[in-house]
């Protein structure tokens, strides 16, 4: 389903949370809508979602306008929407299953037909053995996997995601947004990314949006956001993105892995040894990704590459790098 905003803004008191704002989410794709805390994220999508009205401005549904819509359709229509939050929203009366059949429940869904469909949505986020499991005993990765359950239960054709990963850490959040690009492809869902982490996006997202003080002020996929950004805000965003990677803490520049991985230890990282070696041995270098975790306050860094030359000057040269604390590895050995 493509969703479309056309010029929409919205005011509270005296506060211009969105201004003027219009974007295009394309059918069948996961976008990103990234911007500091205060940006108006969540009330973009608050307006998105057909929470709130616009002052002014127009939502689009595929060829049907939206924001206007009566009590009726309105409520038919947020049936189609899936969403999920930072803070789960989840009942903690319920159970896990109890919580995923809840937007069953107020639809009408035939109670025989209800436990059948909160085990396959328990089965499709991985939690078939937690159905009677009470919320206070999941973790915070369990509580998302539940609440993306309970948002897929209606069969949605839209997602949104308002800070979804916020509240988990680094390896919970990669499950939940490999989770969430599983169930988008399954679905052919449409997935809206709130989120003020660039890593968010990097990881999920085929195109972003930028917001600023209730604005747009960049948009682009998101290659091309990582590879020219534009504003401060981006290259502000960008320089502080938490290394990361197959690699542990590896910025990758390519899709491409490289045949070889090098390891530099603390006191290999202030020096031009690479530079110096390709001279030296007069061989080629293509740096494919690189990263520098500090750890105690000293520099660990690894570098993924390909490496060409004649094969002596290669040996030579690894032997080199060994005594200057670099530890040459094959990729995939
Ligand atoms: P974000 O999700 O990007 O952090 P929000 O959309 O929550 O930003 O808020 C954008 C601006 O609008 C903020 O200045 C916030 O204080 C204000 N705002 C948001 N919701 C309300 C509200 N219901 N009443 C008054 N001000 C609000
Ligand atoms: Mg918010």
């Amino acid at each position: 389903m493509e969703i479309r905003v056309n010029n929409v803004v919205r005011h509270y008191d005296g506060v211009d949370a969105i201004n003027d704002v219009s974007l295009t989410v394309q059918s069948n794709k996961i976008i990103g809508i990234i911007g500091r805390s205060g940006a108006g994220k969540s009330t973009l999508v608050r307006l998105m979602s057909l929470l709130e009205r616009p002052d002014s401005g127009e939502v689009w549904f595929g060829g049907e306008r939206v924001d206007n819509l009566d009590k009726d359709a309105l409520t038919s229509r947020r049936r189609r929407i899936g969403m999920i939050f930072q803070n789960f929203n989840l009942f903690s009366s319920r159970n896990a299953g109890g919580n995923v059949a809840y937007p069953l429940e107020i639809n009408g869904v035939p109670k025989e037909k209800i436990l059948p469909k909160v085990r396959s949505l328990l089965s499709l986020v991985g939690l078939e053995d937690k159905i009677y499991a009470p919320i206070s005993t999941l973790s915070g990765g369990q509580k998302q996997r539940v609440s993306i359950a309970r948002a897929l239960a209606t069969d949605p054709e839209i997602l949104f995601c308002d800070e979804a990963t916020s509240a988990l850490d680094p390896q919970t959040t990669r499950s939940i947004l490999s989770l969430i690009k599983e169930v988008q492809a399954k679905m052919n869902l449409t997935v809206v990314m709130i989120t003020h982490q660039m890593e968010v996006v990097r990881d999920t997202c085929d195109y972003v949006y930028v917001l600023e003080a209730g604005k747009v002020v960049e948009h682009n996929t998101t290659q091309g956001l990582f590879s020219s950004p534009k504003t401060p805000l981006v290259k502000d965003f960008l320089a502080n993105l938490a290394p990361s990677g197959p690699e542990g803490g590896m910025l990758l520049f390519s899709g491409d892995k490289g045949h070889y991985i090098l390891r530099f230890a603390p006191g290999a990282t202030g020096k031009p040894i690479l530079s110096h070696l390709i001279k030296k041995y007069s061989i080629d270098m293509n740096i494919l990704g690189a990263g520098i975790q500090t750890i105690d306050g000293e520099s660990y860094g690894t570098m993924e590459c390909d490496i060409t030359g004649d094969p002596d000057s290669l040996r030579e040269m690894f032997e080199d790098l060994k005594k200057e604390n670099v530890k040459v590895e094959e990729a995939g050995k």
